[in-house]
């Protein structure tokens, strides 16, 4: 088995790979460690061989792993869906939240944000497939929440995020990462700042990276099976 630290150098260069196969700029993709249900040790194993930008997905797990490796610099990610009970420690703990999709949760983080801090940086999710039970604004009401979303004083709106559905069919993951990346070049005039298309996991991120992706969200193949 792979240590982390081959594993990270391993997507490292399929990133790059990726880039230039389809005319990116280099280093135009950061690689977001998704580390949700993995220990301590390996994120401290991520964190040594480079990795600073970390994602979570359940409140408590985070705020322990969080607490613990407080004197690390790390950006938290927080990418999971969010209750509006949890906006508090959220807006509190992390850097950014990619999984904001009603103007209700984007009031309250801005609200319990505390405003000697910087902004909490945030990106709209998008749901492409139309599944009724992911979270995600659907496309057409994007415009309108970033409108709202990009008013608010502790806020930086920086763009959009998604999770499609899983499919295998390369082709297939091109399309509906297209559609958002469209989406997003008409709003990137918009909103100063407005800089971060979060798509791509482990099973889809050479499409991802394809259609203009600037953060991909990677976890089992870089840290293994989640407990
Ligand atoms: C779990 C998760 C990921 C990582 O998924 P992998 O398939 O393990 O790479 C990425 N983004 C979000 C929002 C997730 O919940």
């Amino acid at each position: 088995m792979n240590t982390i630290a081959e594993n990270i150098q391993q997507i490292i260069e399929q990133i790059h790979e990726f880039e230039q196969s389809y005319n990116r700029p280099e280093g135009s993709v950061t690689l977001l460690a998704v580390s949700k249900k993995q220990p301590i040790d390996k994120i401290l194993q991520a964190h040594k061989a480079g990795i600073r930008d970390f994602g979570e997905n359940y409140l408590q797990e985070a705020e322990e792993k969080i607490s613990q490796l407080v004197d690390l610099d790390i950006n938290w990610h927080f990418i999971g869906p969010i209750q509006s009970n949890k906006t508090r420690a959220i807006a509190d703990l992390f850097q950014w939240v990619h999984s904001v999709d009603r103007l209700k949760i984007a009031r309250r983080l801005s609200d319990q944000r505390n405003s000697l801090l910087p902004p909490l940086n945030v990106c709209i999710q998008v749901n492409l497939s139309g599944e009724e039970t992911k979270s995600g604004i659907s496309i057409d009401e994007v415009e309108n929440l970033c409108n709202e979303v990009a008013k608010l004083p502790n806020l930086h709106l920086r763009g959009l995020m998604t999770i499609p559905a899983p499919t295998e069919d390369f082709t297939g993951q091109r399309q509906l990462f297209s559609a958002l990346a469209v989406t997003f070049n008409n709003l990137v005039p918009r909103f100063p700042g407005f800089d971060t298309l979060s798509m791509g996991m482990s099973g889809d991120f050479k499409a991802a990276i394809a259609e203009g992706s600037t953060v991909v969200r990677i976890g089992t193949a870089l840290f293994g099976p989640r407990m």
